[in-house]
């Protein structure tokens, strides 16, 4: 027999910054000015997801569980995820 996963839908965002997504914050104070050791951006332009993840500009930022949030790159994002139409009324 075979068998395969069944299609399940996460709420996600892409983080750009200014972007105004539930629990994530941009980064502020010092060391703000500083390169990001990833992408070479700015650390203003980064956002905390939790207390030690930290999205960089153009990352997907996935819910999976209640209060959950986790980060994906975006070219593994693309590997993984397919984005679904917008449902009616939200
Ligand atoms: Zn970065």
């Amino acid at each position: 027999m075979f068998a395969r996963i069944r299609p399940q839908e996460f709420e996600v965002w892409q983080w750009q910054p200014g972007e105004q997504i539930p629990k994530v914050k941009s980064v502020t104070g010092p060391g703000t000015k500083n390169s990001c050791r990833l992408c070479g951006k700015l650390m203003s332009e980064h956002a905390w997801v939790s207390e030690k993840t930290m999205a960089c500009p153009g990352d997907w930022i996935v819910k999976t569980a209640p209060g959950d949030l986790m980060i994906c790159p975006k070219d593994e994002f693309e590997l993984i995820f397919e984005l679904q139409p917008e449902k009616e009324g939200e």
